[in-house]
């Protein structure tokens, strides 16, 4: 019996998938560890051997951050994965540099918030929209700020616009309150802690963001200062869904700042 499942796992297959390298680390003398995005199993882990070797005919940028590849994955059920074979499709390479780190900032968010083998079409197309749309945009941050949105909707955590995340009436929006996921009304207000003021301005920017395609977003015209201010907003409710000590989005303010 147990030459038999032995025999099993060597036979297995690879399968072969389209994914995006969300984090390298250099294994051993020759060989990479690489977190990825799968489109067939989500977020994995593996070892791709051998491609630091001078000997190795595998380009550096197929197995950098950042890039989509397609790849085979032999899967294993505990440890580390497995990767052959890579070949790269895409890789952002602009002249100006602010988009891709967008795109990096992106990929490290992904890296942080979802659990690993869990499998996410969703999240997938995420990604794939996110990098389609930095290639031609004028506004990167609005992308960022787009995709964080989508990103907490996808994961659950909300963000509720429509109505008061508490008592679900439509009486006017006046707070928001990153515990709940959404915006709250003004006499919830008055007896929640945790409470942030919001304008019915950003409100509706949320709320507008949430609706359109993030390929449409661009025709959004708002301020960098009023981005950054949602961002925060977004940033407390991830905050609060997560029990990270690092501070892992104390450089994002730099995406909504001049000439970054
Ligand atoms: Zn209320």
């Amino acid at each position: 019996m147990f030459f038999q499942w032995g025999f099993l796992l060597l036979t297995m297959p690879p399968i072969k998938t389209d994914a995006f390298v969300l984090d390298k680390i250099n294994f051993r003398e020759t060989s990479v560890i690489l977190t990825l995005f799968t489109r067939e199993f989500g977020k994995i882990k593996g070892v791709l051997k051998g491609v630091r070797s001078q000997k190795s005919k595998i380009p550096p940028l197929t197995f950098s951050e950042g890039s989509y590849i397609y790849l085979f994955v032999y899967k294993r059920k505990t440890g580390l994965n497995l990767f052959t074979s890579p070949t790269l499709i895409d890789f952002l390479n602009f002249e100006k540099k602010s988009e891709f780190r967008v795109f990096l900032w992106i990929l490290k968010l992904i890296d942080l918030f979802v659990p690993e083998n869990q499998i996410e079409e969703k999240i997938f197309s995420l990604i794939f929209g996110s990098k389609e749309v930095l290639k031609y945009t004028k506004k990167p941050y609005l992308v960022f700020l787009g995709f964080k949105i989508k990103f907490i909707e996808t994961l659950g955590y909300g963000i509720k616009t429509d109505i008061c995340s508490k008592c679900n009436s439509n009486k006017k929006i006046y707070f928001f309150n990153p515990k709940m996921g959404g915006v709250i009304c003004g006499e919830c207000g008055k007896r929640e802690f945790d409470c942030i003021k919001i304008s019915g301005k950003i409100n509706s920017i949320i709320r507008f963001i949430k609706r359109i395609d993030l390929k449409d977003i661009e025709i959004l015209k708002i301020k960098k200062s009023e981005c950054e201010k949602i961002n925060f907003l977004c940033n407390l409710v991830l905050y609060y869904h997560t029990s990270f000590d690092l501070i892992w989005w104390e450089n994002e303010k730099y995406i909504f700042r001049k000439d970054y």
